[in-house]
């Protein structure tokens, strides 16, 4: 085998919960991550030495600056393999847009490499090397349904949720991650996310109730400045969806459907154009369909 194509899903968050701000400068988080439908693909073919990157999306660097790039230098370097790799991206999530499109496309390059190279690396390993690349790549890895601590790249894997049909929304604006939190630290509030209750219903496998509190701290502080976040959330709940959040540190709000015609008829009559606005659903552990 000389090449793979590796499908790299974006995340949202089910749940986003601040703990509190960590001597190390990170903060201590608690999220219910889930992997959508919506995925970037990568190509991997083996070359003789070196690591290429092309992208189908040119504002995005090509060199070590890409994730992408150094997941496939670090695993490269602790395989000791003397032969490189050239990767092609063919990017569909929206870059910074608190969808980890970043971080999956890292998670691809790792698995990718390691059935390419037949390299069997035990899940640990591949577990440390996504760690030391970002918190949220180590969730990439398998995707599906899980919950994320510690600065988020501590995983405990959750049993997958009933589908999800979803609307995804993003209109494009740059939100500082850093920023977001600052603002939510300058707060000075408690989080009331009861993320326990949220995990048990999940675990139990019960159908997911809307009212009992899935949220995302940073929210507020995020639409309180960005007032066109907060429009699209207002304009998605008066069209009646069953549920809107926001995901990550935004720019990207998603809405849980009725079914996918609910979202069909939202998205042709949406009245802004240049919003990014997609149809999506929840994927399955290790995104079976995706492949
Ligand atoms: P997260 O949800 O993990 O906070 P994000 O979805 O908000 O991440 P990304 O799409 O990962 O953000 O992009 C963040 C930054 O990372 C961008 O400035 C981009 O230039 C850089 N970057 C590096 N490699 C990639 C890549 N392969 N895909 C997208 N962005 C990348």
């Amino acid at each position: 085998m000389d090449s793979i194509i590796v499908p790299a899903p974006a995340k949202i968050n089910l749940a986003l919960k601040i703990k509190g701000l960590r001597t190390d400068g990170f903060h201590e988080v608690e999220l219910i991550m889930q992997s959508i439908s919506l995925h970037d693909r990568i190509e991997i073919r083996k070359n003789k030495g070196g690591i290429s990157i092309k992208t189908s999306d040119s504002s995005l660097p090509i060199d070590r600056a890409n994730l992408a790039y150094r997941a496939a230098e670090e695993i490269l370097a602790y395989a000791n393999l003397s032969a490189g790799v050239d990767i092609y991206i063919e990017k569909n999530i929206p870059v910074a847009g608190g969808l980890a499109g970043g971080s999956t496309d890292a998670a691809a390059v790792l698995m990718g490499i390691n059935k390419l190279f037949d390299l069997s690396l035990a899940e640990e390993v591949l577990q440390d090397l996504a760690a030391k690349l970002g918190s949220d790549v180590p969730f990439c890895l398998h995707g599906g349904t899980a919950f994320a601590y510690g600065r988020g790249e501590k995983i405990r894997q959750l049993p997958d949720i009933e589908r999800l049909d979803l609307l995804i929304i993003n209109p494009g604006i740059p939100i500082s991650t850093p920023w977001a939190y600052a603002q939510y630290d300058r707060l000075g509030k408690e989080s009331s996310i009861p993320v326990e209750k949220l995990l048990k219903h999940i675990e139990t496998g019960q159908e997911i109730s809307w009212q009992e509190g899935w949220a995302n701290d940073l929210e507020e502080v995020v639409l309180e400045e960005y007032q066109e976040l907060a429009l699209i959330k207002e304009r998605l709940k008066g069209l009646g969806v069953p549920f809107v959040l926001m995901s990550g540190s935004g720019s990207t709000v998603f809405a849980v459907l009725e079914n996918q015609e609910q979202g069909e008829r939202i998205r042709a009559a949406w009245p802004e154009k240049k919003d990014f606005i997609i149809s999506a659903w929840t994927v399955k552990k290790d995104f079976p369909e995706l492949w």
